[in-house]
């Protein structure tokens, strides 16, 4: 057996033992481990995507995973032109920037906070109306796929729910996917006591959400905390709560300690502006 497919076999096994209730994603069949379907579920709202559930092909190269994966959408969702790979920096347009260590389970969460990032300039990106996007979540529930085992010809809602299903047997809380992703990102802006839009940057979203590039978050943090209060106004919020609110399956405890961070930062930043106004 190849490293590779060693490799493979194990992720796949890994997905099928701690599931991830923000994705479905299998070998296309049991004789070729290096073709893989996806069903992916869009960002948590204000995402246009929120609510709409994708489907994909993930192609393996023969020297995964020293290689990246390479991506195309196959399911209409106005962020990514149909059954065109995907140039993110975690597929196989930037090879530089993957990591071996990353796998399948890293690059669909990547993949899954990318949407809500910029389409301009990039290749297989599409530039369209948030509108159209929603459009486009809504009609993507009940698009089917042809070409997999995994979902039989099945209707993308269809395959989700039952992924769901495999997800509560295995402990993994999913109850009211959607509902609790968008009470997650509200929880999330309310509590760092910031205006949910001063973090809305999506263009950080990307970047911060790729668990391996974590610390480059806290650096983040740390220049902030440096930062004289006194000539700005309360910092940001650096995690947007929606990158926050799709982590919070995958690592909830970094989610609650950089919310604990943020909350502390700003209450630090509060004090010193009332003490620099008592000043006055
Ligand atoms: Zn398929």
């Amino acid at each position: 057996m190849s490293p590779s497919t060693r490799r493979l076999l194990k992720e796949s096994t890994d997905l099928q033992t701690n599931p991830s209730p923000y994705f479905h994603a299998a070998p296309v069949s049991d004789t070729n481990l290096f073709d893989w379907h996806f069903t992916l579920l869009g960002p948590p709202a204000p995402s246009p995507y929120a609510g709409g559930i994708y489907h994909g092909r993930i192609t393996l190269p023969p020297t995964y995973p020293l290689r990246p994966p390479s991506f195309r959408f196959l399911t209409p969702s106005g962020r990514f032109e149909v059954n065109r790979e995907i140039c993110l920096s975690i597929s196989g347009h930037h090879e530089e920037t993957w990591q071996p260590a990353w796998g399948i389970r890293t690059a669909l969460i990547a993949l899954r906070s990318f949407m809500d990032g910029d389409a301009k300039g990039q290749v297989g990106g599409l530039d369209v109306a948030d509108e159209v996007r929603r459009r486009y979540a809504r009609e993507s529930r009940a698009w089917r796929c042809d070409g997999c085992e995994g979902s039989k010809g099945r209707e993308n809602e269809v395959v989700m729910r039952e992924w769901w299903g495999v997800c509560r047997e295995r402990g993994v809380v999913v109850e009211g996917e959607e509902d609790k992703s968008e009470a997650a990102a509200a929880d999330a802006g309310i509590s760092a006591g910031v205006d949910a839009g001063a973090g809305a940057d999506t263009s950080q979203i990307p970047q911060a959400e790729v668990q391996p590039q974590q610390p480059q978050q806290q650096q983040q943090l740390q220049q902030q905390q440096h930062t004289p209060p006194a000539t700005r106004p309360p910092p940001p919020v650096p995690a947007a709560p929606a990158a926050a609110a799709a982590t919070s399956q995958d690592t909830p405890w970094l989610d609650r300690a950089i919310i604990g961070v943020i909350i502390a930062l700003v209450a630090m930043i509060l004090r010193r502006l009332t003490r620099d106004m008592d000043m006055d």
